[in-house]
């Protein structure tokens, strides 16, 4: 597999309708703004898992004490754009 840039921890990436998968060969059809936690591999070469927070759930609030409440499949393309600076 290629290795692509992947956005680090609190980088903010905003994911359009088909862009993201909430669970394999689901695609989502709503947009999300996430806070990445982290990214990993996923059986799908196309996507990725992002674990991260919604913008609201600041990273020291007391409101989301878990590590993530995002997990999703999010297409390589978009994490590597957003690494590269290239989408707000
Ligand atoms: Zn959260």
């Amino acid at each position: 597999m290629t290795v692509r840039p992947v956005p680090g921890p609190g980088t903010r990436v905003s994911v359009r309708p088909a862009e993201w998968q909430p669970s394999p060969g689901i695609e989502g059809q709503t947009y999300h703004e996430i806070v990445i936690v982290s990214v990993h591999e996923s059986h799908d070469p196309r996507f990725a898992w992002v674990y991260g927070h919604g913008p609201d759930c600041a990273w020291r609030s007391a409101d989301c004490s878990r590590p993530f409440c995002f997990e999703v499949l999010v297409n390589v393309d978009v994490l590597a754009a957003a690494a590269a600076g290239e989408r707000p």
